[in-house]
């Protein structure tokens, strides 16, 4: 079902809208790709009415990425986002002082190369140099260019030296526990430069849209979440509770299944060598690579499973 036909089961009645030319304030002001605007304005008040609902504000949209691999667009389109860039580090290893942007973005051109020697889907990176994306515009890339998956890679870091192993996350407004929570706005603080939110984010029209168009993206999320944690098992260590859920605003395009994929802890020796070796890099680009191909070849085969 399309975002606006979803958008038009929650337009609220005409008579409610009443007096609201710019939109129910509830709502917000203009958004970002996702958010976009809020007018919900009733035309012909009285019939059978439609919902106008304009889908990202006129801002200067970041240029797309080349897809690369076979040309032929019936096969899946894989976007990989390297987590940071630019100004904004990530976390930081306390063991080698490697950036967290830098071994993100050394992850995606691994998986990246991983895929296309399979042969059997599209990619295209959200970034392949150091540059600075705000969140928005990083699943604004996939939504744009109608990628079948969205994995946003990045490494993690605490306090706790101990801890260690990989994590995959999916979209949940309710985080499945505290530290999940904490993580998730850390990661969403990529947006905030001296105390401005760059991608404007709406908290509350996010609900609404996550609950109504979002069920089924967040299952082939899951589904997806599962089989990397399986497929990629034996290359790379993963923590006791490997799929997590938080509300990352990174995760959420609403049609299209987004994992964020935190690969080990930099603050943790181990992880931290293996996430900055090539050898280590491999084995996590091969995990993906397999969880990928499994993923298509179920859905393509409609089992689901
Ligand atoms: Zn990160």
């Amino acid at each position: 079902m399309s975002l606006l036909v979803l958008l038009g089961m929650i337009a609220t009645p005409p008579a409610a809208l009443a007096g609201r030319p710019g939109g129910d304030p509830a709502f917000g002001g203009p958004r970002g790709e996702l958010e976009a605007s809020a007018g919900f304005r009733a035309k012909r008040p009285g019939k059978r009415y439609s919902v106008t609902v304009p889908i990202g504000k006129p801002k200067p949209s970041v240029a797309l990425p080349r897809i690369e691999g076979p040309a032929d667009t019936r096969l899946p389109l894989v976007v990989i986002d390297a987590g940071h860039g630019g100004h904004d580090p990530g976390a930081i290893s306390p063991h080698g002082g490697e950036r967290e942007k830098d071994i993100t973005l050394a992850l995606a051109r691994a998986i990246r190369a991983d895929l296309l020697a399979s042969g059997r889907v599209r990619v295209a990176l959200t970034r392949s140099d150091d540059r600075f994306l705000v969140l928005e515009e990083r699943y604004g890339i996939a939504r744009r260019l109608k990628a079948d998956l969205f994995i946003s890679v990045h490494a993690d870091a605490a306090e706790n030296r101990q801890a260690r192993g990989a994590s995959i996350y999916t979209l949940s407004e309710v985080a499945s526990d505290r530290e999940a929570a904490r993580l998730a706005t850390r990661e969403n603080k990529a947006n905030i430069i001296n105390g401005i939110d760059l991608g404007a984010h709406s908290g509350d029209v996010s609900a609404i849209l996550l609950d109504l168009t979002q069920r089924e993206t967040m299952n082939v999320a899951s589904e997806f979440a599962r089989l990397l944690q399986r497929e990629a098992s034996d290359e790379i260590e993963f923590r006791t509770t490997a799929h997590r859920f938080a509300s990352f605003i990174v995760l959420k395009a609403p049609d299209t299944p987004s994992v964020l994929f935190e690969t080990g802890f930099l603050s943790n020796k181990e992880d931290s060598e293996f996430l900055v070796s090539s050898a280590g890099q491999r084995k996590v680009a091969r995990g993906v690579r397999d969880a990928v191909q499994i993923h298509f070849a179920r859905r393509i085969a409609g089992t689901g499973r």
